[in-house]
């Protein structure tokens, strides 16, 4: 074994690792970074990333419909192997050499192979013993959750990472679980051909969102032909044969089979296996983190990005390994943007954007607050994008502090709104002063004014 020093270890090279290792070595820290797999983690090659890439094309053909002059040039239908092609790009073909540079540019040491802690501030990755003298950061990530179905682990299901990776389209997919992750890839493959069926135990899909989201989110992929089942559980699953068709079982003893069945409830922590034991936290639970992302009682371990299971999120992630590492540099700020307070997109058609509360999370938090709807149709910006579609815009107002502490769309393309909302719950923009905040004409934009005319003022 050769030990080697640095002053940071960060362990995983996912979103959270790379941006927090890239951080403290441009600020002249010698930093290893350990990865087990793929520099670039789950987001570049098995989530983010395929997933907006197998959404694109399908979102651009019917944009494209929708627009009289370029709909009469379109002819023939969505080219599946084309559109393969491009999200293999995408995903640089799950290799990670461009990554690489990026690394080296900054004198970053990629150490290959699995990390686990040893001791206080030591870390073992494979045949190398790697001592921290300041700081250890874990940003190992998570993966798909398995929930105890039976039948379910010897199914073989497909997890995210092949349903962004495959190379076949199934002709048929049941999907278990209504959440962004689910409502995404059925969105997906509904627009690649395959008959997809959409389980969900909750009475709606992506049940932490604004009701009005759910709902056109839920009516546009039936209208697309996704079968939505809503507060359906599944109770056992079915395959008599590797790669032959699955069987599933719902709790009303309905069965339905398909090619594939894709997991989609939730994520686990990768927590297993990292010597966790030896510092009393428990493996398989996320690490806990103060709003520094340090771990409470070990002043030199750090967790951030999924593992900490705060916000799974790969934006927050890097926000977070920021935070950590200005923290490990000597110039703490602490945490701002977290939980409900997160922006979030859910790339489905139509698109869902939201950041800070909805209208129910602000009354459970005991906000006094009031909500205004606008359609996201209804000004003139809307004649050009996204034209007739459905879409809703939701702004929820804290009436006793007059800023907004919440901001909900839900349209064609409604991704890039979502900035806007950010900075004005944030940074905590005085209502009054928002009304000085002109969007421009004919931009979809104009929806603020709207929302702030239906507010009142
Ligand atoms: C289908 C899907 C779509 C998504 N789409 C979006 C989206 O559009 N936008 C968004 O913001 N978020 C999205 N997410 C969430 C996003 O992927 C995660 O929040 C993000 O990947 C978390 O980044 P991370 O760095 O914490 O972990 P990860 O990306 O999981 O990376 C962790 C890395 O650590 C490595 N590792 C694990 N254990 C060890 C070990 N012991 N030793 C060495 N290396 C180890 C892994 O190999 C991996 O490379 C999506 C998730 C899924 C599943």
């Amino acid at each position: 074994v050769d030990d080697e020093n640095f002053d940071v270890v960060v362990v995983g090279a996912g979103p959270a690792g790379e941006v927090c290792a890239g951080r403290l070595a441009e600020a002249g820290k010698r930093v290893a970074l350990v990865e087990s797999e793929l520099v670039g983690g789950e987001c570049s090659y098995y989530a983010c990333m395929p997933s907006k890439a197998l959404l694109r094309a399908g979102q651009v053909l019917a944009e494209a419909a929708r627009v009289p002059g370029a709909a009469q040039a379109l002819s023939g239908k969505l080219d599946v192997r084309a559109l393969l092609e491009r999200r293999d790009q995408i995903i640089h073909g799950l290799k990670d050499d461009d990554q690489l540079t990026w690394l080296r540019e900054r004198g970053i040491e990629l150490v290959r192979g699995h990390g686990s802690i040893v001791s206080e501030r030591v870390v073992q990755a494979d045949d190398r013993r790697l001592h921290a003298r300041s700081a250890v950061v874990i940003a190992t990530g998570s993966c798909a959750t398995l929930p105890p179905i039976p039948g379910l682990a010897e199914a073989n299901p497909w997890t995210n990472r092949q349903a962004s990776t495959a190379e076949a389209i199934p002709g048929s997919l049941l999907i278990l679980g209504g959440g962004a992750v689910g409502v995404e890839m059925a969105s997906a493959y509904v627009s690649l051909g395959t008959r997809v069926t959409l389980i969900e135990n909750l009475p709606r899909l992506i049940a932490g969102e604004e009701e009005q989201a759910s709902a056109l989110v839920c009516e546009s992929l039936r209208n697309l032909g996704v079968e939505v089942l809503l507060g359906m559980r599944a109770t056992a699953v079915r395959r008599a044969e590797q790669d032959g068709p699955i069987t599933l079982e719902l709790a009303d003893s309905r069965l339905l089979k398909a090619d594939q069945l894709l997991l989609a409830v939730g994520r686990t922590p990768r927590t297993e296996n990292l010597g966790l034991e030896l510092l009393g936290l428990e493996p398989g639970e996320p690490i806990e983190v103060d709003e520094r992302m340090r771990t409470p009682g070990h002043d030199w371990l750090y967790a951030v990005g999924d593992v900490n299971g705060r916000v799974l999120l790969t934006h927050m992630g890097k926000y977070q390994a920021r935070l950590a590492a200005d923290q490990i540099l000597g110039r703490p700020t602490a945490l701002c943007s977290d939980g409900r307070l997160s922006p979030r997109v859910i790339f489905t058609e139509p698109q869902v954007a939201a950041v800070g509360h909805t209208l129910k999370s602000a009354r459970e938090a005991g906000l006094n607050v009031r909500a205004v709807d606008r359609p996201t149709g209804a000004n003139a910006g809307a004649s050009f994008v996204g034209h007739g579609t459905p879409g809703a815009a939701r702004m929820v107002v804290d009436e006793d502090r007059r800023v907004i502490v919440g901001a909900t769309f839900t349209g064609v393309e409604v991704a890039e709104w979502l900035h806007a909302a950010t900075i004005a719950v944030i940074g905590e923009v005085p209502i009054e002063r928002l009304w000085h905040a002109v969007p421009s004409f004919p931009t979809r934009s104009e929806v603020w004014l709207g929302l702030l005319e239906e507010y009142g003022l």
